[in-house]
């Protein structure tokens, strides 16, 4: 007989596997479905999806590495300390960034025991439905039909490759194979300067390479706050990355010698790039393949996305809902996650809600750079009245003590009533110091509350505080 659940999860990654433990949390009997071993060296079922083990998390603990080493090699003198010649084993870097991934995913295998979640090793795709619930299919270390009252589909995303050019991740890669390079690349070449172009070309810049960045679209960073991006473009160029904006890709060679991209650049001249690696990061396109939506009457979207509600993520399919990079919204790792509670939640009869205004973006370059809520371009075109406060970090003494003194917060307000609509930051520790500002516009607040709150002295918090009296021309520190 087969084994029934009140609740499938397809899908380990963050959105899936936190559905699942919520789930679980809920009273609910639970299965998730996961078909990738990823790198596991023994070819067992790894959790954890893109995000711990080819995104999030090994990006992170390779810039940490890659920041370390440029610390020393180039930022410590001015502190008064003198270090020897400063080597790197990028094969060292490597396996610690494997150790972080393999301690992470084993936690989470820990959670569903804990949790008492069975884990489906396998692709799973539906088969049908009827009285019962469900029917999904399991193929692949455990073969079975299992029957489910509710589906979650919590499938992911994949790179999005070019045509004619074919990613083996040795040569050409996409974040798999630039995640893991078994030495550092003299020259290398980036196709694309959204995030994950950004964050690798950073890494490997950090620690030696000569890094191009071709980019098709002709505005830097076109999602972020032009005035946060143009700051960007300043700083990482001063950097040594290069970014060429608006060309046009041609036709891509790779041998044993290397690959050449040939290009046209934004004035339509004929260039040539010359690299020993070349990362492709173009996007990612939701995974859809061989999950059987037809057999349950779904369709995605001219995207490739599965189509939901606004509000609790349920497909037209009674009881079955998507999660995570699989449906609209930004591709994001905490946005997947609050959608998994949401729908678990949501099966249990509450009635959770999600603001997906106030979902804060980070980019890990160095500076980091974070928003929260709407862009000045976004208030200009939506004929909404407000005023901006911005402040320097070059005007706050712990930045200046840290020798992190780039960049600047920028808070915007409604004319009217003050309530932040959006919060942007260029700057050291920005990833952490969103987290005031998405608390600030989940509670509706003003700029004035920010400005009224006690800050720690010295701390690089209080620049946000700063620029949130800046947008009453009330900065004290300027
Ligand atoms: P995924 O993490 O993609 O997990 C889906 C899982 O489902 C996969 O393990 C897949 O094998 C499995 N699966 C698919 N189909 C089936 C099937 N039919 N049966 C069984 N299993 C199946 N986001 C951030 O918020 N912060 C970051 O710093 C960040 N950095 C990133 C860096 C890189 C290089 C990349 C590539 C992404 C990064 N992201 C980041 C994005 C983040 O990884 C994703 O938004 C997040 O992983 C999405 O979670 P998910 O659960 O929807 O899907």
């Amino acid at each position: 007989m087969s084994q029934s659940f009140d609740i499938v999860v397809i899908g380990g990654g963050p959105g899936g596997y936190i559905a699942a433990i919520r789930a679980a949390q809920l009273g609910f009997k639970v299965a998730c479905a996961e078909s990738n071993a990823y790198d596991d060296p023994k070819g067992e079922i790894r959790l954890g999806g893109t995000c711990l083990n080819v995104g999030c998390i090994p990006s992170k603990a390779l810039l940490a590495s890659s920041e370390e080493f440029e610390k020393i090699s180039h930022h410590v003198a001015d502190h008064g300390i003198t270090v020897g010649s400063v080597k790197l084993d990028s094969g060292k870097m490597i396996a610690r960034k494997d150790g972080i991934v393999t301690k992470m995913t084993a936690g989470i295998q820990f959670l569903f025991r804990k949790n008492k979640i069975t884990l489906l090793k396998g692709h799973a795709s539906f088969e049908g439905k009827n009285a019962d619930g469900y029917q999904v299919k399991i193929d692949g270390k455990d073969k079975e039909v299992v029957t489910a009252k509710n589906v979650i589909i919590a499938t992911g995303s994949k790179a999005r490759h070019l045509p004619g050019i074919p990613v083996d991740n040795v040569l050409i890669s996409d974040n798999e194979g630039g995640l893991k390079f078994d030495s550092i690349p003299k020259k290398l070449g980036v196709i694309g300067a959204g995030v994950i172009g950004l964050e690798l070309g950073s890494v490997w810049r950090r620690v030696g390479s000569d890094v191009t960045i071709l980019e098709a679209l002709p505005t830097f960073l076109g999602a972020c706050d032009q005035g946060i991006a143009k700051e960007a473009h300043k700083i990482f160029t001063k950097q040594g990355l290069k970014i060429n904006m608006g060309v046009k890709i041609g036709e891509v060679k790779a041998d044993k010698k290397g690959v050449v991209v040939n290009y046209t650049d934004s004035e339509g001249k004929a260039q040539k790039l010359e690299c020993d690696r070349l990362i492709v990061s173009v996007g990612r396109i939701p995974n859809t393949d061989k999950l059987g939506l037809d057999k349950i009457g779904l369709k995605v979207d001219e995207r490739g996305f599965i189509p939901i509600d606004d509000h609790t993520c349920a497909t037209a399919a009674p009881g079955v809902y998507a999660v995570g990079d699989v449906v609209r919204g930004p591709m994001l790792a905490h946005k997947a996650e609050d959608e998994g509670v949401l729908v678990a939640e949501t099966i249990a009869g509450q009635k959770p809600h999600i603001d997906y205004n106030c979902i804060p973006w980070v980019i890990y370059t160095d500076p980091e750079i974070a928003w929260v809520g709407r862009t000045e371009e976004q208030l200009k075109q939506a004929g909404i009245a407000f005023k901006a406060g911005q402040f320097p970090f070059a005007a706050n003494g712990r930045a200046l003590g840290m020798d992190r003194a780039d960049g600047f917060v920028k808070v915007l307000a409604d004319e009217k009533t003050d309530e932040i609509l959006g919060v942007h930051i260029i700057g050291p520790n920005a990833s952490d110091l969103i987290a005031e500002a998405a608390v600030a516009m989940e509670f509706k607040a003003a700029a004035e509350d920010i400005a009224r709150i006690c800050h720690p002295h010295p701390s690089l918090s209080e620049v946000v505080r700063e620029a949130a009296l800046a947008t009453d021309k009330r900065a004290l520190n300027m």
